[in-house]
């Protein structure tokens, strides 16, 4: 495996690619004819994108000035206060990732991230604001842009060229302050020209999901691992991207044409004519590939031997359920419901979210939807349910999932209670995220039969029978209990991505620690075979969800282990039904077994590649 650092300039495009690509980006990337320089990252989301660069971070925001109650002070105080720390955070993070960059470039960016730093700390501009704020009874936004108009208009006018130069500086941490106290991502991306790549420090998964493909062409951003829920909601829109550029810092201007190539990992800004057509053929490849991949559609997923697979489509948003349907999806295994919660202020009410499920529902007839119970907490935060989280210094390990819902039952009853009335209208099954007791499952069968007996007795039509209730396994304590939680469950659903992470103490969506995110170490995979075989004892339905499920590196080996079931983002299933047809399942099952008695995540990695390549 691979370790060098992400994020650094270089003039040979090596590939950082995820693992099941890698021998093909690998010649890609050789026979790449582009001499010029550029910028490395993690190649999140295949695929290749060029088209006019737009700083997220880089433009001006809009400020509107309020004037502010006496009583209103406190709160705004507070609040300018919350967006310095935030604004703190995201500089020692910038710095961390300066640290990779090679040469003068590192030493560089520290300095100037210091002096933002330094800024931010300064107490004669943030007492100066303050003062505006309480003094002068003003929102904190303009209070910001009040002084720091002033202290860098004083820059501007000084006589030595460096201090000139401050006053820019001051600009940036201003409008740095204001973005975190507008959280400018609200904003979207719909304005701009077709093609856009959008480049950004950090891109969120909120942000993601403001993303229209028909009018961005890609994403890159300094920050962000392959396995976080940015590059999945990529992945999911079919939106080229790199993540852990941190090369991108300082090095892409407004308007500059870029390739982002989402394969190989790899921007290059401003690219020579023969790089641009060379770049240009490869997508034009890549789209006749997709053609033909398309006309599986129609194709049962059996295997050469003759086992019969069911592929399942993972759904981020709404909008992607034509996807699934045209990718030939059977259902949907996994419908994550954060995307109702998020870029919004307030909470969605029970009907809101029954129509947004009775729509997805509706447009799979017959066919299995499984619904997954918010799953906000940890990297997914969403705006409207800020208030519910602390600063904790290990937020995955926090209050995350089923852990929020039944802290606050309100929360839970009002998307059961959604998920039984649209269960109304078709083949709704519910699954419940982070489970790692058999008490919580319990405790939410009480509560949805409660739910259920409320909405009967206001003789509203709901599902019936009751939905089936399924458990992430994605916490190694809940696959080391599933022969438990397989009593008191109807269904599982691996979530690999989760479940590597936990496993290995590796972030999914940290890029410093990419590298050492591997669903292959053997621990990863007893833990997966230990509650797929619970599962299959108990003769519960068990499929796997994670990514894993949508790469086709790992089909043999997923099947092999015994699973039938897979879901995945709908790009990923023609390739997924492609490798499923080519398969022989006893020969995949022989190796999975092999597999199974290593210990070594070489081997195991060695074992799967040479697999594939003959088989
Ligand atoms: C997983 O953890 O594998 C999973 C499918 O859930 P999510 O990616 O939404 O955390
Ligand atoms: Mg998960």
């Amino acid at each position: 495996m691979k370790t060098e650092k992400p994020g650094k300039k270089t003039k040979r495009a090596a590939p950082r690619t995820r693992a099941p690509e890698k021998r093909a980006k690998a010649k890609a990337a050789a026979a790449d004819p582009c001499g010029q320089e550029v910028i490395e990252g993690l190649g999140v989301s295949p695929g290749i994108a060029i088209g006019p660069a737009h700083l997220r971070d880089g433009g001006d925001v809009q400020v509107v000035e309020r004037q502010i109650a006496k009583r209103e002070v406190e709160g705004e105080l507070e609040r300018f206060q919350n967006a310095v720390a935030q604004s703190l955070r995201q500089i020692s993070k910038l710095k961390t990732k300066a640290k990779t960059f090679h040469g003068t470039a590192a030493e560089e960016l520290g300095y100037l991230l210091d002096a933002h730093a330094h800024m931010l700390k300064s107490r004669s501009l943030v007492g100066g604001i303050k003062h505006r704020i309480q003094a002068r009874l003003c929102n904190a936004e303009a209070a910001v842009m009040a002084e720091i108009g002033i202290v860098a208009r004083n820059f501007a006018e000084m006589d030595d060229a460096y201090l000139r130069s401050r006053g820019q500086e001051v600009r940036e941490v201003g409008l740095r302050i204001v973005r975190n106290l507008t959280k400018a991502s609200f904003s979207g991306f719909d304005h701009l020209e077709p093609g856009s790549i959008v480049i950004a420090e950090e891109i969120t998964p909120a942000d993601t999901a403001l993303m229209d493909p028909r009018i961005i062409g890609g994403f890159a951003c300094a920050i962000g691992g392959a396995e976080g829920h940015t590059a999945i909601m990529a992945r999911s829109l079919g939106l080229p991207a790199v993540l852990g550029a941190g090369a991108l810092i300082g090095g892409v201007s407004n308007g500059d044409t870029v390739i982002v190539d989402g394969s190989n990992g790899v921007v290059v800004i401003n690219p020579t004519a023969a790089c641009r057509s060379s770049y240009e053929r490869r997508r034009k490849a890549m789209a006749r590939e997709t053609q033909a991949l398309s006309r599986l559609r129609n194709v049962e997923p059996v295997t050469r031997d003759g086992t019969r697979v069911t592929l399942l489509a993972n759904l981020e948003l709404p909008r992607e359920i034509g996807q699934a349907v045209a990718a030939g999806a059977e259902g949907i295994g996994l419908l994550r419901t954060e995307f109702l919660f998020m870029n919004r202020d307030d909470l969605p009410s029970e009907d809101e979210q029954t129509a947004a499920l009775s729509e997805i529902v509706e447009a799979m007839p017959g066919r299995p939807v499984t619904v997954r119970t918010l799953d906000i907490g940890g990297e997914k935060l969403t705006s409207s349910l800020g208030a519910h989280f602390a600063e904790t210094q290990n937020p995955a390990l926090g209050l995350r999932a089923i852990r929020l819902s039944l802290k606050e039952p309100k929360l839970l009853e009002t998307q059961l209670a959604a998920m039984l009335r649209a269960g109304a209208k078709g083949n709704l099954r519910i699954l419940l995220p982070m489970i790692s007791t058999v008490a919580e499952v319990k405790e939410v069968r009480k509560i949805l039969t409660s739910v259920a007996a409320r909405l009967k007795r206001r003789k509203v039509r709901i599902a019936d029978p009751l939905p089936p209730l399924g458990v992430m396994i994605e916490i190694p304590g809940a696959a080391l209990t599933a022969d438990a939680l397989a009593k008191v469950s109807d269904f599982f659903a691996i979530g690999s991505n989760d479940l590597t992470m936990y496993t290995l103490a590796i972030d999914r969506g940290e890029e410093s620690v990419a590298h050492l995110y591997n669903p292959l170490h053997p621990s990863v995979l007893r833990l997966m075979q230990f509650a797929i075989q619970a599962a299959l004892r108990a003769r519960i339905p068990i499929s796997i969800c994670g990514e894993i499920a949508g790469d086709a590196r790992f089909t043999a080996l997923n099947l092999g282990l015994g699973v039938r079931e897979l879901s995945m983002g709908a790009n990923a299933l023609p390739r997924i039904k492609s490798r499923i047809l080519n398969l022989d399942m006893q020969a995949a099952t022989q190796r999975a077994q092999m597999i199974m008695d290593q210990y070594d995540a070489g081997r195991i990695a060695a074992l799967l590649d040479d697999f594939n390549d003959v088989s």
